[in-house]
């Protein structure tokens, strides 16, 4: 955004209110001049005088009506697009009724307060002034773009400007393919109708929507048509054009077009950020940072169909005797040692293993491409990670169990976690902080079971191992 000064006329026959509305704005907002006036003949020769971005007046002035300072702006040569806010002591009918043929923008109700006015007005400038936005603009007359660049820049556009549909063509493909982030691309595209290249703007529109599929709203495209012609007006229309304008630019209309459409454009970026981030939190679990099973249930059958993935391996993984350290220790020790696995989890698989919190104190992982000494060393060097990872320094353990493709490449990814969890099943029954891997054969132990770290004394643990669990 440029940071050029916002210029506010006030304009109020109260000496009171000008200093305080003054006072506030001034405070309140960076990079603002105000110039005010008491009386409306007098605030019409400062308007000849300079450049405002904000009119406000009051409904009453000593000398004028308000509504007739506003008509008398509206006809002036330097301000007649500026917006103009009325300040009055209530809704007044005739406001409502005159206001807008005189010319007037908005109108802000006294009563309300100095502090909401000067709101008011800070939300009014925000949205009014400094666009933010990148336009890719084709046209094929240097003197026209010359013209229409210009204005653009100065509102703060940035404009990259081609002479013909073909290079815009290029221009847009280069940024929509692979790695260009939001930031990088165009938001909006102006194109001139009539074009020297083979291509028309209508020809580039027709690309823009049914080539590149860009919809309306996630490339707004504004036409430059000839005034005289409604019928080319409408055809733009239904090649998918947002908008036209008509040449000569005006510069308020050009501008004011751009507004809406970019804001067309950023409300499709929010949108596009907020489902990624839904996404990505549905698909995250949030204390452990793995993925959430949502997220297994979600791509967890595609990534078994998918050939090149093949052979499989799934590895099921519980916590040993984790009940007894959230019995001990706290809920909060017990969250802060899944916290852990998790993290030395999402370190150890690289990102086209699938690492998932299955369940409370249980994780999976889904390990593509991958024989069976290695998936097995895998496990074993992840087991022997934990045993030394004493998180919360809490000694803990792991069992494990596993099952692959390897002999059934068509499996679901159902049946391949039950016959893991088959594994896992056994690796606890044979004593813990060990792996099982299921085979045709049957369950196989995979290494000798080592002692199970509970994060607790050994009176406790024969304990608990006592009653039973
Ligand atoms: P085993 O070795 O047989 O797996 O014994 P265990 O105690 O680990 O198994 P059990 O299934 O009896 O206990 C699991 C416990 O995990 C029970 C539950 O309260 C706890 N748990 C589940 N989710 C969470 C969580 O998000 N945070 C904490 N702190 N505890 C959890
Ligand atoms: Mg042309
Ligand atoms: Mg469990
Ligand atoms: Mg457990």
């Amino acid at each position: 955004m440029k940071n050029k000064a916002t210029s506010i006329m006030v304009v109020d026959g109260s000496e009171v209110s000008r200093t305080i509305i003054s006072r506030i704005l001034h405070s309140e907002m960076e990079n603002t001049r105000i110039a005010t006036s008491g009386h409306g003949h007098e605030a019409l020769a400062h308007l000849n005088e300079g450049r405002f971005d904000l009119i406000t007046t009051a409904l009453m002035l000593p000398d004028m009506d308000g509504l007739d300072l506003a008509r008398a702006i509206r006809k002036s040569d330097t301000h007649h697009y500026t917006p103009i806010i009325v300040v009055s002591g209530d809704a007044d009918t005739r406001l409502l009724r005159e206001g807008f043929n005189a010319g007037v923008t908005d109108y802000f109700d006294k009563s309300l307060g100095y502090q909401a006015f000067v709101e008011f007005i800070k939300t009014f400038t925000r949205r009014n002034s400094g666009l933010v936005g990148k336009i890719l603009y084709v046209e094929d007359s240097r003197t026209a773009a010359m013209v229409a660049c210009h204005i653009m820049e100065k509102h703060g556009l940035k404009v990259t400007h081609t002479t013909s549909a073909e290079q815009a063509l290029e221009l847009l493909e280069q940024t929509r393919s692979g790695s260009a982030k939001e930031e990088d691309g165009f938001d909006i595209v102006i194109t001139d109708f009539f074009l020297k290249g083979r291509l028309t703007g209508g020809d580039l529109l027709h690309a823009v929507r049914t080539r590149m599929h860009y919809s309306q709203q996630e490339m707004p495209v504004l036409v430059v048509t000839v005034a005289d012609n409604e019928q080319k007006q409408a055809e733009v229309f239904h090649a998918g054009a947002n908008d036209f304008v008509t040449k000569p630019i005006v510069e308020e209309i050009l501008i004011a077009r751009i507004r809406s459409l970019l804001l067309i454009k950023q409300q499709f970026n929010a949108l596009k950020r907020q489902a990624e981030e839904m996404r990505r939190i549905a698909g995250t679990d949030s204390l452990t940072g793995v993925r959430s099973k949502r997220y297994l249930l979600d791509h967890g059958e595609a990534f078994m169909a998918e050939p090149d993935n093949h052979p499989i391996w799934a590895l099921l993984m519980d916590i040993d005797h984790f009940k007894n350290i959230n019995d001990k220790l706290g809920h909060i020790t017990g969250d802060h040692v899944l916290a852990a696995l998790g993290d030395l989890l999402n370190q150890s698989f690289t990102d086209d293993a699938i690492v998932v919190r299955f369940g409370g104190e249980e994780f999976a992982v889904i390990l593509p491409r991958c024989g069976a000494r290695e998936a097995n060393a895998k496990a074993e060097v992840l087991r022997r990670k934990v045993e030394k990872l004493r998180p919360a320094n809490v000694p803990v353990t792991i069992s494990i169990g596993m099952a692959s493709s390897i002999e059934h490449p068509d499996i679901n990814l159902n049946r391949l976690l039950s016959l893991a969890d088959k594994a896992l099943y056994a690796a606890k029954a044979r004593g813990r902080n060990c792996i099982c891997i299921y085979s045709q054969h049957g369950v196989e132990y995979s290494s000798p079971a080592q002692p199970p770290h509970t994060g607790l004394t050994d009176a406790d643990l024969s304990a608990v191992d006592s009653s039973g669990s």
